[in-house]
């Protein structure tokens, strides 16, 4: 008998939910318009990159068992693994090991499966040349010693947004024992050692 009602019954819903949403996208606007810009004073000061940050790739020859694996992994193939059977030990003899980081889209596959983790990724960002030939690294470039802005004295390391405390959004003079919000990979693996030994008891 009151079918007429439904379609009003249900345009008003969808006037609600929209004036609710623009009502949502409106608060994140108004409350951007509070904040004042923050400067990174580049080069001087840096970000500290996230746990999981994708850098310059390390490698460790020693670690390397020449099993190509890396390479099978990449979409792209482009590890290049150089090595000669040694006939007296019956051992893959690694010689030269390689990654174009020029043309590598950071993906991580390689680093996740190779079987002996001689690849880990770094927190090194600044990878820029001139000649983008120069960003092929072989085993030496790949072998240093990793950077990290927290370690270098000429640099001001700054949190990034998530490492702030809450409701904090300028890194600068933030106090070094300022907790972020959530557990740091560290405590949640501290966690994780806990609850099993528990569990085994
Ligand atoms: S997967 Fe690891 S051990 Fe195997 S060749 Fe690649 S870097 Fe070496
Ligand atoms: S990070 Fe990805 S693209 Fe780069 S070498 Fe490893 S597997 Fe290949």
């Amino acid at each position: 008998m009151f079918n007429f009602l439904k379609p009003v019954r249900d345009y008003a819903q969808q006037a609600w939910q929209s004036s609710r949403y623009i009502g949502q996208g409106l608060s994140v606007t108004f409350d951007h318009m509070n904040r004042r810009p923050i400067t990174v004073q580049y080069p001087y000061e840096k970000l500290i990159p996230s746990e999981r940050y994708r850098g310059r790739i390390h490698f460790e020859f020693d670690k390397c068992i020449s099993c190509e694996v890396c390479v099978r992994v990449c979409p792209i193939n482009l590890p290049v693994v150089d090595w000669v059977f040694n006939k007296e030990y019956k051992k893959k003899e690694l010689k030269h090991y390689s990654i174009d980081f020029g043309v590598c889209i950071f993906c991580g596959n390689c680093v996740e499966l190779c079987p002996t983790n001689c690849l880990s990724f770094t927190e090194e960002y600044e990878l820029c040349t001139y000649d983008r030939h120069e960003l092929n690294h072989d085993n030496v470039a790949m072998g240093r010693v990793p950077y990290k802005v927290t370690e270098d004295p000429m640099v001001t390391p700054l949190r990034e947004l998530v490492y702030l405390p809450e409701g904090v959004l300028d890194p600068h003079g933030v106090p070094n024992d300022a907790h972020r919000p959530g557990l740091m990979p560290s405590e949640i693996l501290q966690q994780g050692v806990e609850d099993t030994s528990h569990t085994s008891i």
